[in-house]
């Protein structure tokens, strides 16, 4: 087995007396693609904010690469650069273009030169379907197509690691395809992808593991297919006799 690429002991994370995390253990390989699903408050996006310290755990050790994460400022820039994430909502700057959108961090964070960083983004966005959008605003683009300049954007700084939060939850779904299409690219290119996504189909097809969470902790994990068509535990079986697919 190699080194994990995400090494996490005892998460801990609790807002007042809610705790959302209870001693979480993962680890995820190089190359992995863990589906992550569970009801709403589980705790799945604390889980993924934890892993690039959005959100600061109380208790426990995350290591990134073989980077442990600590409160010192310079160590979480560096991890976060390693991993990317993408949210349920776009949140691109409706001020820039597409290609300016994902051209912005590395310039910013990395020193990348500006034409270069523009030239990069031009191909992200082509990866993604794009390349036809490259100045348009994101006020002009369609749901999917922003998601997909939101991936570019994480893409852009060459991450290790990409983290997806509901990603395509927020489409209509006739947009939904397309957002995918591109996730399972990346997950054949060889991305180390945690998703958490209610969409069940993408999980059995792209997933190499999935998780159950309940009430901050994994109650259930195996291959997705196993767990989505016979799962042990009564929690995950009430949680999918609930859930469409
Ligand atoms: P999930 O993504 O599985 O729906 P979350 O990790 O977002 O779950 O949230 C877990 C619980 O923590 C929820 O009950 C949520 O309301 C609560 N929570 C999340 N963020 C905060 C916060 N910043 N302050 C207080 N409570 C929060
Ligand atoms: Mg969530």
């Amino acid at each position: 087995m190699q080194d994990p690429i995400i090494q996490v002991r005892g998460l801990r994370k609790a807002y007042g007396r809610l705790v959302v995390l209870r001693d979480v253990d993962l680890d995820v390989q190089p190359s992995e693609r863990l589906v992550v699903i569970g009801p709403s408050g589980s705790g799945k996006s604390s889980l993924l904010r934890c892993l690039n310290y959005l959100t600061r755990p109380d208790a426990g050790t995350i290591a990134i690469d073989g980077v442990p994460l600590d409160d010192d400022e310079a160590t979480i820039n560096a991890v976060r650069a390693e991993v990317g994430m993408v949210f349920q909502r776009f949140n691109l700057f409706g001020h820039l273009t597409a290609v300016e959108n994902v051209a912005l961090a590395p310039r910013l964070v990395r020193g990348v030169a500006p034409t270069v960083s523009r030239e990069r983004a031009a191909e992200l966005l082509d990866k993604v379907g794009l390349a036809d959008k490259i100045d348009s605003y994101p006020s002009t683009l369609s749901g999917g197509q922003q998601q997909r300049v939101a991936i570019a954007r994480a893409l852009a700084m060459t991450p290790k690691v990409m983290l997806f939060d509901e990603v395509t939850s927020a489409l209509d779904p006739e947009l939904v395809h397309e957002v995918l299409i591109v996730m399972k690219q990346l997950a054949d290119e060889g991305m180390t992808m945690l998703v958490v996504t209610h969409e069940m189909r993408f999980a059995e097809e792209v997933g190499t593991r999935l998780i159950f969470m309940d009430e901050g902790a994994i109650v259930e994990q195996g291959a997705p297919g196993d767990v989505l068509r016979s799962p042990e535990h009564p929690r995950t079986q009430a949680f999918l006799e609930r859930v469409l697919w």
